[in-house]
């Protein structure tokens, strides 16, 4: 574990390597306690670079042997620690052979970094800096290397060896071991190195590209556990069809590989022709995922393949540029998801996550920009900011640029960079390149942190038949920039008829107006749009086409006829959502004494009229039917957050929209049952979250514990079986039919560890303030292991950043539980325990009292000796 050295790195800082490493050969001699590495380099001092020491990265390393063009390099000539090798004087050679020996130890490995063992599988995860705890290197993504691979390890132990690349040769050894070597061609950095080896069982497939090259595909899984990879590996084929059509982009070697591991600390790894994945995101099947679970594994699998191009072929010269990764690859698994299932929909829920995540982020005190300038740790980078955020940065540029030009200058990205570590800025000038336009103001998306806000007001003067639109931008101050600069948003519009229908205006001016979208500039504008009678009502923000907060002067009245009739459906599902919003801030404030409007019964109304449209594709009417989060809810009043109270208030409006409807909800609740035999589809998983959340609403009529038990009962499929569960547990906790339902379950899944994980979870989200005891007594579960990520996820993560009542209990348990738990399982796994950490982000936000608790157990955490640089640094930042 390293700890922490106080070291900050910034951008400004970045200077090209003075060597470079174009091969590199690795050895493998695996077992779980003692597993030998050599590794030959080839290193080339940079043409015009004087001989200068030679320095390697390393991370608890033990050099056993170094040779120099081979020969054994003398003790005085070098100097190796655990974190770092010198070579004092290489030769004065252009080129030269490093040889290095390492010995390593992948089962006492459980920060799940470098080489390591899940369930007797050695598995690799190298970014960001895993490389150097398998061998020392110049671990930085701007040193590209062509590998080959071999690999040696007892047959019986793992007859299956696999690394990057396409596969040159296997054969066998004395005493029951074999061998395998792997060649990738592409030169990679050391960050998308991968070694799988094992007993797994393999689900195989194949892929002719575009070109009529035959890929060969394989998903590799636990023993037993193939026929859960068959929707993985359709997912995977229809990505790669994906990306030839939408991108243009073709796979590049004879082999794609997938393994699915159990103890994983992400989601999964995009390493060069072998995939490596949490199995949480492989694994499926109608008894043991949900629709959810479906959706996932698709966005995943395709998200890893697209990396192929965007991060692979072309890397990142350092880690600051990670969202050129990542924010253009999410940018690029959402599209291929919308294209896949609803568009709308889709939308509404990655914008739905963005709030839920990013916005928090961006308005606490870890807010940084899509591309941060300083780190102290890498690892605490891989946030909401850089994937969410940055994958609206690149969809912005789309707006801007319309959909023809972006895809020039996606093409002339990729032939333009190709081979090459690139920056954000080699990103953008393709786009001005092909534009011709400039965008060193939009640019600020990549520099500056902050939601931007716009104030929104209007005016109609029917006699000049004129139509204006007030409109002023600010960014608020974050952490080391409290001065902001003007920013570029293009603000997507419509003005909408009494009729429901787009009113057009003659002449419009004030600030650029091109294909629906207001182009803003300068910190105000005045757009003024001529030749319009009749008032209209103004739809702003559709598609969610920039991520900003919206303040709007605009009468209730308006927002409800948008709510019913915008023909941007995201937009018309934002105002219905705005509406519910703002009657829940006002009913939170009712209960803490004071005496605001709430208009719940004409929503309530409006909730049933929306849930039996039938021009409503089902899935949106469930996005509708959603009751904003409470987090949510919270981060809109802002500060002194009472979490009983606005738990209180979402339970009033849930109950006033089940009795408002109760005559239609269950004709409705009935009409949905599944027909046929089960399919994922987005359009029966859609019909199942609408009657999901209509059994949510009539749980709370007289008689709904047992109607919830029933769904429960009679589900034939996850979906349904999980909802009914979280039902019972959330909304009667503590009854005889949810307390049967849990131990059914849990019979019924015993010894299946993923779908325990949702057991964990619905405990760990049971509002109130009994559920920090029930937490703990589930940490001595027998399914449980802090050594996992998944099972501390499940059941802490969902407890700390998805239980607003429990975890901010007013007496401090919650916190005291979640601080000592974080700091247990950083004695094992600092990555995942800083993660954690981040659930305590918005804690100035909340009512002094709990305030004073939340900043104690923060307090607690810093105070612990020998912390991972991973804690501190988040711990610090979140204290600062
Ligand atoms: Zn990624």
């Amino acid at each position: 574990m390293r700890t922490d050295t106080g070291h900050v790195f910034k951008l400004e800082d970045y200077r090209p390597c003075d060597y470079l490493i174009p091969r590199t050969s690795l050895d493998f001699r695996l077992s779980p306690d003692a597993t030998h590495v050599t590794a030959l380099l080839t290193i080339e001092r940079r043409a015009g670079v004087a001989a200068s020491p030679l320095v390697l990265d390393g991370d608890g390393l033990t050099l056993l042997g170094i040779a120099v063009d081979g020969h054994t390099l003398p003790a005085s000539d070098y100097e190796a620690t655990p974190d770092r090798l010198t070579i004092l004087k290489p030769p004065a050679a252009q080129r030269f052979e490093l040889r290095l020996e390492t010995e390593i130890a992948p089962s006492r490995n459980e920060a799940l970094m470098g080489l390591y063992r899940s369930n007797n599988v050695y598995c690799t995860q190298c970014e960001a800096e895993g490389f150097r705890r398998i061998t020392y290197f110049l671990d930085r993504p701007d040193i590209l290397s062509v590998y080959t691979v071999r690999i040696e390890a007892p047959h019986n132990e793992a007859p299956l060896l696999l690394s990057n690349g396409n596969p040159v040769e296997s054969g066998t050894l004395g005493s029951g071991r074999h061998y395998a070597v792997w060649h990738d061609p592409f030169p990679k950095p050391s960050y998308l190195f991968a070694l799988v080896a094992g007993a797994l069982g393999k689900v195989a497939g194949s892929f002719t590209t575009m070109s009529g090259r035959e890929v060969e595909l394989g998903i590799y899984v636990e023993p037993g556990k193939e026929q859960l990879a068959g929707y993985a590996m359709d997912a995977l084929k229809r990505s790669m069809q994906w990306d030839e059509e939408a991108f243009g982009r073709e796979y590049d070697l004879d082999v794609f590989n997938i393994v699915a591991v159990s103890d994983f600390n992400m989601g999964a790894m995009e390493n060069k022709g072998l995939n490596v994945f949490n199995d949480k995101y492989v694994l499926a099947d109608e008894e043991t995922a949900t629709d959810a679970d479906f959706a996932n594994i698709e966005a995943i699998i395709a998200h890893e393949y697209f990396h192929n191009w965007t991060g692979n072929r072309i890397t990142c010269r350092d880690w600051f540029q990670l969202c050129l990764k990542e924010g253009l690859t999410v940018y690029r698994d959402h599209e291929f998801s919308a294209d896949q299932r609803s568009r709308s929909v889709k939308r509404i829920a990655e914008v739905r996550t963005l709030r839920a995540h990013q916005f928090p982020e961006d308005q606490g005190p870890l807010a940084h920009p899509v591309r941060p300038r300083r780190y102290r740790e890498i690892n605490n980078f891989y946030t909401a900011t850089v994937y969410e955020k940055g994958s609206e940065v690149v969809r912005m540029i789309r707006t801007i640029l319309g959909p023809e030009t972006f895809r020039a200058g996606m093409d002339l990205y990729f032939e333009r960079h190709d081979g090459e570590a690139a920056t954000i800025e080699d990103f953008l000038k393709v786009f001005e390149d092909v534009s011709g336009r400039d965008l060193a103001q939009f640019a600020l998306w990549y520099h500056q942190a902050g939601t931007p806000n716009l104030t929104v007001s209007s005016a109609h003067n029917a006699a000049a038949k004129e139509f204006t639109l007030e409109i002023e931008q600010s960014v608020p101050p974050t952490p080391s920039e409290s001065r902001k600069r003007l920013m570029h948003i293009p603000l997507a519009f419509g003005l909408v008829g009494a009729n429901g229908k787009p009113v057009a205006w003659t002449a419009v001016e004030g600030a650029m107006v091109d294909d629906g979208v207001i182009h803003i500039r300068k910190r105000r504008h005045t757009v003024r749009f001529s030749g319009i009678s009749q008032r209209p009502s103004v739809s702003l923000n559709r598609g969610f086409s920039a991520p900003i907060t919206l303040s709007v002067q605009q009468k209730a009245d308006d927002q409800f006829f948008l709510a019913a009739h915008d023909s941007d459906a995201f937009a018309r599902w934002q105002a219905f959502n705005t509406l519910l919003t703002d009657a829940l801030i006002a009913a939170f404030r009712q209960i803490l004494g004071g005496k605001e409007p709430v208009f719940a019964a004409r929503l309530a109304e409006l909730a049933g009229r929306i849930a039996g449209d039938e021009t409503l594709e089902p899935a949106y009417r469930a996005l509708a039917l959603s009751l904003p989060g409470e987090a949510d809810i919270a981060r809109d009043i802002g500060k002194g957050i009472d979490p009983d109270a606005i738990f209180a208030a979402r339970e009033a409006m849930a109950r006033m929209i089940a009795e408002a409807n109760r005559e239609a909800f269950p004709a409705l609740y009935e009409s949905l049952a599944d027909k046929g035999p089960f399919s994922p589809d987005a359009a029966s998983a859609g019909r199942r979250a609408l009657r999901n959340i209509l059994l949510d609403y009539l749980s709370l009529l007289p008689g709904g514990a047992g109607l919830a038990a029933g769904h429960f009962n009679a589900a034939t499929n996850m979906t349904d079986r999980a909802a009914a569960l979280a039902v019972l547990a959330h909304r009667h906790p503590g009854t005889a039919e949810a307390e049967e339902a849990l131990a059914a379950f849990e019979a019924r899944y015993r010894g299946d560890a993923l779908v325990l994980d949702k057991w964990f979870q619905i405990q760990a989200g049971v509002p109130g303030a009994k559920t920090v005891e029930k937490v703990r007594e589930l940490m001595r579960h027998p399914a449980f292991s802090i050594a996992n990520p998944n099972r501390v996820r499940s059941l802490i993560g969902t407890f700390s950043s998805a239980n607003q009542t429990g975890f901010h209990r007013p007496d401090g348990e919650g916190y005291r539980l979640f601080a000592e738990t974080v700091l247990e399982v950083e004695k094992r796994n600092p990555q995942v325990a800083a993660r954690l950490a981040t659930a305590l982000r918005s804690w100035r936000s909340l009512e002094p009292g709990r305030q004073t608790k939340a900043r104690q157990a923060l307090l607690d955490m810093a105070k612990a000796e020998n912390l991972s640089a991973d804690l501190r640094d988040i711990v610090e930042r979140t204290l600062a």
